[in-house]
Formats: C-alpha cells, sequence, structure tokens
C-alpha cells in the first residue's frame, strides 16, 4: 500500500505556531496581510478564498486589493510602492504569472524583502541561494516541510525536483541541495528539455513534482520504492460534475499505488500547507517591521 501524506497534520502544526505568535502581541496591532491580484476573472480566485479563509482563522487581518480594468503595469508598481510604504501592511502577495504586458519580477521589486512573504522576488531569491533566507517560496517551504514532517529521505539522500520554475521547482531545489539546516540533499533538476525522464528519476528516494502535467509520474518513470511529493495543480474537467473543474496532480495516483512507497494526494496535500506557510512568513514579517525579531 502507498502511504497516503496528507499536508493537514503538518499545516495544523504551522498554525499553532503562527497563532501562538500573533497571541503574544500585547499592544501591537495584528499582522495584516494583502493580496494584489487581477480581479474576478482571474483563476486566482480560488487562491484568494483559501488565503481569505485562513487569515480570519489565524487573526490575520486580510485585504484583497483587484486591479481595476485600467491599471497596467505602471499602476501596479504605484499600488505596490504605496503598500509598500504603508505602516500598517506587514505582507503583500501578488498574484503571478501575471500576463504581459505585466512585469511580475519587475513589480515585486517594489516590495521591500520582509514584505514580499511569498518570497518571489529577486532579493528574498537572492538570499535563499546566499544561505541566508529571509522568506522563501511558501510552495517551495510547503513541500519541503511535508518531507521533513514524514521523514522522506532528504538528508545525504538523492532526490530529484521535476520542474525548474523561478517560483516554485528551482527555489525547492535550493533548498533540498543547502547545507543543514536546509535539506542537505543530492539534488537532480529536470525540466522539460532533459533528455530521459525515467533514467533523470532512476537514483531518487524522494521526488517532487513541480510541473502542471497530469499523469507526468506513473510507475513507468518513478522508481519503485520512491515517496512522491506531487507539487503540480492542474484543472481538468470532474467526471462527476459535469461542466465542473477539478484540480489533479502531475501524478497518476492509480498507477502509482502499491508502487511508490508514499505520495501526497491533490488536493489536500502540498496545497494547505503552502497557505499555512504563507500565513507564517506574513507573521514573521509583522514581527520584523514591528521590532519583534531581526532578520539574521
Ligand atoms: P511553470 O512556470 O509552468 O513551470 C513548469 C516547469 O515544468 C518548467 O520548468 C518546465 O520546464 C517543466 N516541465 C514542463 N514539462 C515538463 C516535462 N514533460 N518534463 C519535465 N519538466 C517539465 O509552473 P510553476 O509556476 O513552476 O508551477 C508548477 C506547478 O506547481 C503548477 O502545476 C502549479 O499549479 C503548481 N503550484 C502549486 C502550488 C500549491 O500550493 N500546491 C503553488 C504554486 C504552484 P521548462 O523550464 O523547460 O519550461
Amino acid at each position: 500500500m502507498t502511504v497516503r501524506l496528507e499536508g493537514k497534520p503538518v499545516a495544523e502544526a504551522l498554525d499553532r505556531t503562527t497563532k501562538e505568535a500573533i497571541a503574544r502581541r500585547g499592544e501591537r496591532p495584528p499582522p495584516s496581510l494583502v493580496s494584489v491580484h487581477r480581479g474576478v476573472d482571474s483563476p486566482f480566485q480560488f487562491y484568494l478564498r483559501r488565503q481569505a479563509k485562513a487569515a480570519a482563522a489565524l487573526g490575520i487581518v486580510f485585504r484583497d486589493e483587484p486591479l481595476g480594468s485600467g491599471d497596467g503595469p505602471a499602476e501596479l508598481i504605484e499600488r505596490l510602492r504605496s503598500l509598500d510604504r504603508s505602516p500598517d501592511v506587514h505582507g503583500v502577495l501578488v498574484e503571478h504569472p501575471l500576463p504581459p504586458p505585466y512585469d511580475f519580477l519587475r513589480a515585486i521589486e517594489e516590495l521591500r524583502p520582509e514584505k514580499d512573504v511569498d518570497g518571489v522576488g529577486p532579493r528574498n531569491l537572492g538570499r535563499l541561494v546566499a544561505q541566508r533566507p529571509l522568506h522563501v517560496p511558501a510552495v517551495a517551504c510547503a513541500a519541503f516541510d511535508i518531507a521533513r514532517h514524514y521523514r522522506l529521505p532528504v538528508d545525504g539522500a538523492r532526490v530529484a525536483v521535476v520542474g525548474r520554475s523561478e517560483t516554485v521547482g528551482r527555489p525547492l531545489a535550493l533548498l533540498l541541495s543547502g547545507r543543514p539546516p536546509a535539506g542537505n540533499a543530492t539534488v537532480t533538476l529536470v525540466h522539460s528539455q532533459s533528455p530521459d525522464l525515467k533514467g533523470c528519476l532512476a537514483d531518487a528516494r524522494t521526488i517532487f513534482s513541480c510541473v502542471g502535467r497530469p499523469g507526468l509520474l506513473d510507475r513507468r518513470v518513478v522508481p519503485r520504492g520512491a515517496h512522491v511529493v506531487d507539487v503540480g495543480v492542474s484543472s481538468v474537467p470532474d467526471p462527476d460534475r459535469p461542466g465542473s473543474l477539478r484540480g489533479v496532480g502531475d501524478a497518476d495516483a492509480a498507477s502509482l499505488d502499491g508502487w511508490a512507497e508514499s505520495l501526497t494526494p491533490v488536493p489536500g496535500g502540498v496545497g494547505p500547507v503552502t497557505v499555512a506557510e504563507l500565513m507564517a512568513s506574513t507573521v514573521r514579517s509583522w514581527q520584523l517591521l514591528t521590532g519583534a525579531a531581526d532578520a539574521g
């Protein structure tokens, strides 16, 4: 039987620490998080609802700020400049990827690293490379913390990360390959141009898949007994609810059942932990910006 690695206990453990930190706030105002996005038509709406619900449950003030129909790249930059200046705002999330003509990386640089709580700006990524992380992309942290929580083979092991985007696969590979307390693993970073997916994964004890391609990982490419952390999420038609979509991962769970040692489900695996990581980062930023902690 393949063990199902639920995200819920990992998210609950993170939330407990987050709540305890907020409970110690004394006279300080509560942490606050602002989410900037493209509005009601955006696929980001699903994540927004999850962010709002998680923030409310933890006592984080949450506000969402849709860009207006006339707001272009210059207005986005001005919006982020203003949020960066605001002493009442401790964390800012920006929907990404953003379609042209927006330039996500250019825009996110308007935020000081403390407020870039998803850790996706160049300065936070640079700190990760330098092994002095401040905020690490939440989804990479989530995949890493799941592996740690369930004691998957990482430290001293060969692992593979499939997908090399700047906000998911590559930061995860950095986190896994860093010296302790980071992962201390030997990492193969696989992408769309890698020859022979099966060969690339052959030595991996744990595989982190960050692609967004349903069915990419099945027993033809995953070595028997490997652990799989499925970060990918793709929307596909829901056979049980005609006209609706559902989220699926990169792994073919049916094919891997009884073959992989363990697998995170989609939904219910990395997703809930990612939201908990964002909330934890917001509280860390609030501590830094209100002088209750230093950046190290
Ligand atoms: P992305 O920017 O599209 O990157 C996908 C990566 O997969 C690229 O590096 C691409 O390689 C690689 N790739 C594509 N086809 C491949 C193949 N056949 N074999 C090996 N590698 C292949 O996507 P992203 O933003 O990194 O997101 C990755 C996935 O994570 C998506 O499904 C996204 O929805 C999901 N996600 C989940 C969460 C969560 O909370 N669970 C949060 C964020 C994102 P190239 O670089 O060569 O193009």
